[in-house]
């Protein structure tokens, strides 16, 4: 074959593309009660856009954008996330003067240069939400909420939840130095990347992969152990709020993200079904950025659901049901035809699904072709069933089979 797509992407087919359709519709009939509206931002942004807010020294930024010079010479990124198009469309369009606080979702694809595998593509999709303007810890245990309300009624069960808080301008820089203190003593067990970046940004060594950053985690320093007194506060409210809803979670003090702009609160929801990829969903509070990016002070969060990841859970325990036609016309002879013709025209334009047979091919090579197209009946239609104005119907589960009138086709259809 001539063309093979790039690696690490793929076509959506049927039927899988249906679950994704029923999450899609899902989100919006789920999100729009906690009002949260759609927003559909670009594929692509200038790259400082992620840049800046992703942070220079993140794997996202260093090795995973899919960067390139537009023919006017200007550096564009196709967007590896959702939250700094989301915070740029927000100031750029003045949504800060409408009512706070401001919610919004998107869903589409995402795009980072990784290695391919189970769980981990270039292109893939998220669900994820932004909500501005509320700095309260109640939105936070409200957005854990909509997640798990969302997440259980996909069907989704034993999926763990895990949040921490990794404080503040104010409180990271001691968490900083004595993180940069204990790393100092272990160099010999980092990454050669850690290695090269744990001075500029430490914390990226607690959210790094390698065996040997990995090792550390559980000796380090705790942030936690850090907190300001308005971030400590922040945080318990978050977990008193959580109990209040009954969300079950754990404290986990070594998640830290691997993203720059999240402050305060973070967590992640984990599923062992996925194996060694089991991140479903991602997310926090950024209630800088929308200042960093030339906005008014505004305190905000969001989330990031994989939907890969999640069609992949619903797949395994449900599996997919495939959509079959209801009617696939068999007939015989040019006036059989004309007027099958014409029924399936009306029958389509009530909603039922049926299919023609253009083929002139025998009986038997017509019902045939019937059952491979998994439909539920076959109407047969000869000179014999034209004169009496009926169709024979076979039901192709069990070989039953029987005669209706034609004007008595969307009653026996269960459509009238
Ligand atoms: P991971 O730890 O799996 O690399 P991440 O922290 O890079 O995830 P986020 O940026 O938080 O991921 O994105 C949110 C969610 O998007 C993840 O929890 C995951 O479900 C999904 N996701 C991220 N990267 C990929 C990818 N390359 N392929 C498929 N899904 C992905
Ligand atoms: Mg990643």
């Amino acid at each position: 074959m001539k063309y093979r797509a790039i690696k690490g992407v793929r076509d959506l087919l049927p039927p899988e593309v249906n679950l994704w359709q029923e999450v899609e519709s899902l989100t919006r009939r789920f999100f729009a009660s906690y009002g949260y509206r759609e927003m559909r931002p670009p594929v692509m942004e200038f790259t400082e856009v992620f840049s800046r807010s992703i942070g220079e020294t993140t794997d996202i930024v260093e090795k995973e954008m899919y960067t390139f010079h537009d023919r006017a010479g200007r550096s564009i990124t196709l967007r590896p996330e959702g939250t700094a198009p989301v915070v740029r469309a927000y100031i750029q369009n003045h949504l800060y003067t409408l009512p706070s606080p401001q919610k919004y979702y998107y869903i589409g694809p995402m795009f980072r240069y990784e290695r391919p595998q189970k769980g981990r593509l270039r292109q893939f999709h998220q669900i994820g939400v932004e909500a501005f303007g509320e700095k309260d810890p109640r939105m936070d245990a409200e957005m854990l909420d909509m997640l798990r309300g969302f997440l259980e009624r996909a069907g989704i069960e034993g999926l763990t939840f895990e949040v921490n808080s990794i404080g503040c301008e104010v409180c990271r820089p001691a968490y900083r130095e004595a993180l940069l203190g204990f790393l100092g003593e272990e160099l010999g067990s980092l990454c050669p990347d850690c290695l090269r970046r744990y001075r500029v940004n430490p914390l990226r060594v607690l959210d790094c992969k390698a065996e040997g950053c990995r090792s550390l985690r559980e000796r380090a320093p705790r942030i936690g152990e850090y907190l300001c007194t308005g971030c400590a506060g922040h945080f318990e409210a978050l977990r008193g709020h959580l109990d209040a809803l009954r969300i079950p979670f754990r404290v986990n003090q070594a998640m830290v993200r691997g993203l720059d702009y999240y402050r305060r609160t973070i967590f992640e929801v984990t599923s062992e079904a996925l194996g060694s990829q089991d991140a479903v969903a991602a997310g926090g509070r950024y209630d800088r950025l929308v200042e960093e990016f030339g906005g008014p002070p505004t305190p905000a969060l969001g989330f990031a659901i994989g939907m890969e990841r999640l069609v992949m859970l619903i797949m395994e325990r449900r599996g997919v049901k495939e959509p079959v036609p209801e009617v696939y016309f068999v007939t015989i002879g040019k006036e059989a035809e004309a007027l099958s013709f014409r029924l399936a025209s009306e029958m389509r334009g009530r909603g039922v699904w049926v299919e023609l047979d253009y083929s002139g091919a025998s009986l038997r090579s017509q019902l045939r072709k019937a059952d491979r197209h998994g439909a539920r009946y076959a109407f047969i239609i000869g000179e014999e069933e034209i004169s009496a104005g009926v169709v024979r119907y076979k039901r192709l589960s069990d070989g039953e089979q029987g005669e209706v009138r034609i004007e008595g086709i969307y009653r026996f259809l269960g459509v009238e």
